[in-house]
């Protein structure tokens, strides 16, 4: 399920002397195509996939289910919006296509607070590097499948990213069983309650 992303990312000496030479007000940097670019980038998504351990950073399901991974701006990137947090790794996650679509994010700008330096913005979502989202989850009878709001935050991203949708209560519901088959753990009464809930409100 959701975690912290806590490590930080290792580019090598090349990328960061590259990365210090880009001119990041034009709000086109990230799409500029050079080897750089292209081994930056994917530098981004090794770390970011085994940070999330390959889950999408706001809806928790497996990544490249129903569509590519794609590496996402929380803050978005454009050149009136926040350009100069292009690179900043902690404005950088994995999410699935599902949250990224234009009806769920899209550009949608979560920034309540800006400031020059990252740390100090504010943010009107779940932000997947500085808020636990335990703090911020609940799930109904503790399963893992229906989510709850326990803050104003997770309100927001639940409404934003439709994270209490048929199709991602039905996948949890997946995850949770391929999970447990894994580890050839039987589901648990409540579990297996919770699931037959989700799996009812399928059409
Ligand atoms: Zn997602």
């Amino acid at each position: 399920m959701l975690n912290l992303i806590g490590k930080h990312i290792k580019f090598s000496k090349a990328n960061k002397t590259y990365l210090k030479g880009i001119n990041l007000s034009t709000g086109k940097s990230w799409d500029i195509a050079t080897e750089h670019m292209k081994s930056i980038k994917k530098r981004i998504n090794t770390h970011l996939v085994i940070e999330q351990r390959d889950l999408c950073a706001y809806c928790s399901c497996r990544l490249n289910v129903g569509g590519r991974a794609e590496i996402e701006h929380i803050a978005p990137k454009g050149k009136t919006l926040y350009p100069e947090f292009t690179f900043n790794e902690r404005n950088l996650i994995l999410v699935c296509q599902h949250c990224n679509s234009s009806t769920k994010k899209g550009r949608m700008d979560p920034v309540t607070k800006r400031s020059k330096y990252y740390g100090c913005c504010e943010f009107s979502i779940v932000h997947p590097h500085f808020d636990d989202p335990d703090e911020h989850y609940q799930w109904a009878n503790g399963v893992k499948i229906c989510i709850i709001s326990k803050s104003a935050k997770a309100t927001k991203s639940i409404k934003v990213f439709k994270l209490d949708c048929v199709y991602l209560t039905e996948q949890r519901a997946k995850d949770l069983q391929s999970e447990k088959w894994k580890q050839k753990i039987p589901l648990s009464p409540l579990e297996e309650a919770e699931l037959d809930k989700a799996l009812q409100l399928l059409p």
